[in-house]
């Protein structure tokens, strides 16, 4: 008999209690943390969605690995494992271990970098924009436009425009590109997976211009899911395979571990030319440790050793992407207005449209997010004009291009009830969506201010 009902294909083994609060009390708290979910305590939440960043559950072998950790300086059993894993994966000889994903860009996109150089991507991730900015380079964003377009199906709405890639490329001159970069999935695109064609084309044309083409890898398994489910040619490949063919194309990748490597700290880089990873070795030493641990101790490089290989589990990727689109498509049911397809590792609500009576500049993604807490104690991310909103030279808003909120889903950490639970709060939500008020911001930072901001309610 074939059984339709998809389990999480894990076993409890060590519980992490929940502090279950009340509607009053999350309203107290809610003032308390200016109504802004990033300073909330964590025991204050009930379910967790701000980030599927260094948030997952380790497994029994994972926790197993790290006793085996070797803490040697140099040359360590542990590093072995870690280069043994990832060279398996990428084909790429030279692995450089980092503490996070940004620190691996910090080194390529500092030393590809620079005034004059140009960086283009499907769409550029915030640290890696932002580090590719920091060296004075430039960066640009070039989805296909089925990727602006939330309403309408598309099977690989990350895809980069390979049209526009020629032009800019021809625009700028190829020896002014630091690298072409393909983030698969593609993150701030709404996780929304990349095709192995589309990574043959960008590849054919960097090989063209001699180009250096970069695999931001971070969620390469849920990538290989849709490639799989997808692509016809790849029905019948392994997940590993998918994710192996795709390294292959590529020059060069940075890894946050975090995500697809099932750890809570870690991330690489890895690279096939041995000039570009002798420069890039230097730069390491300087700033994360010596090139066989870099920002790692040994039990982190075996937890991401493991991580690796049970990332590409079936059971494992068909539970994570399956679980993600019944959160999507049970609430867009409800009439949620949701980023569609539904994408890999999050959910993402169209904030402006479902409170369309509060104006841009009272932050309709600010008011959800403080509705979900208050309402169930969820906690999720404001993706708008809180965090990419500017201000013209009359301090009034100019908003970000989208009012999106965020519902991020930890790997391996809660199960199809939790997601229930979630699921029924956005009843109330529906409900009571006509009362809910805007806010103003009363406190911020010059950058990045949504992490520290005070919001205060309209009346
Ligand atoms: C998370 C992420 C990064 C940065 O990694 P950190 O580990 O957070 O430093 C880079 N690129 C993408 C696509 C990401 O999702």
């Amino acid at each position: 008999m074939q059984v339709k009902t998809i389990i999480e294909p894990f076993k409890i083994k060590s519980v992490e209690p929940i502090h279950m609060s009340t509607e009053a009390e999350r309203e107290q708290y809610l003032k308390t943390a200016h109504f802004n979910p990033f300073l909330l305590k964590s025991e204050q939440v009930i379910i967790d969605m701000l980030t599927d960043s260094g948030t997952s559950a380790m497994s029994s072998e994972q926790w197993a690995a790290m006793m085996r950790g070797d803490e040697s300086y140099a040359g360590a059993k542990s590093w072995e494992r870690l280069y043994d894993a990832v060279f398996d994966l990428t084909s790429m000889q030279y692995v450089l271990p980092t503490h996070q994903g940004r620190a691996a860009e910090r080194i390529l996109y500092g030393h590809l970098g620079g005034k004059g150089k140009v960086f283009i991507s499907n769409t550029h991730f915030d640290t890696t924009r932002a580090n590719i900015e920091f060296s004075g380079a430039e960066a640009f964003d070039i989805p296909i436009d089925e990727g602006k377009n939330h309403t309408v199906f598309h099977p690989f709405k990350g895809n980069m425009n390979v049209i526009k890639l020629e032009e800019l490329i021809l625009k700028h001159g190829a020896d002014n590109i630091g690298a072409v970069i393909l983030t698969v999935t593609n993150n701030s695109g709404g996780g929304q997976p990349v095709s192995m064609q589309n990574a043959k084309d960008v590849a054919a044309i960097c090989k063209k211009y001699k180009v250096l083409f970069v695999l931001d890898c971070c969620r390469i398994a849920e990538n290989a899911y849709y490639i799989k489910h997808r692509e016809a040619e790849y029905k019948n490949h392994s997940y590993k395979k998918i994710a192996q063919e795709m390294f292959a194309l590529a020059d060069a990748a940075v890894m946050s571990a975090k995500k697809d490597a099932l750890v809570n700290m870690g991330g690489f880089l890895t690279l096939r030319n041995e000039q570009l990873a002798e420069a890039c070795t230097n730069l390491l030493i300087i700033t994360e440790g010596f090139a066989t641990y870099g920002g790692l101790s040994g039990r982190d490089m075996e937890a991401l050793a493991v991580g690796l290989v049970e990332v590409f589990d079936d059971a494992y990727l068909n539970y994570r992407i399956k679980s993600t689109e019944y959160l999507g498509e049970k609430i867009r049911e409800k009439g949620v207005p949701v980023m569609y397809p539904i994408g890999g590792h999050a959910v993402y609500i169209d904030a402006a449209s479902m409170y369309a009576h509060i104006p841009l500049h009272e932050y309709p993604g600010q008011a959800m997010v403080c509705e979900l807490y208050r309402l169930g104690g969820i906690r999720c991310v404001e993706v708008g004009s809180v965090m990419f909103g500017k201000y013209d030279a009359d301090g009034k808003l100019i908003p970000a291009n989208m009012e999106l909120v965020r519902l991020a889903i930890p790997r391996r950490v809660y199960t199809q009830s939790h997601i229930d639970y979630v699921i029924e709060v956005f009843d109330e939500m529906m409900k009571t969506r006509n009362t809910v008020k805007g806010y103003k911001i009363t406190k911020e930072a010059k950058l990045l201010r949504h992490f520290t901001a005070h919001f205060e309610k309209l009346q």
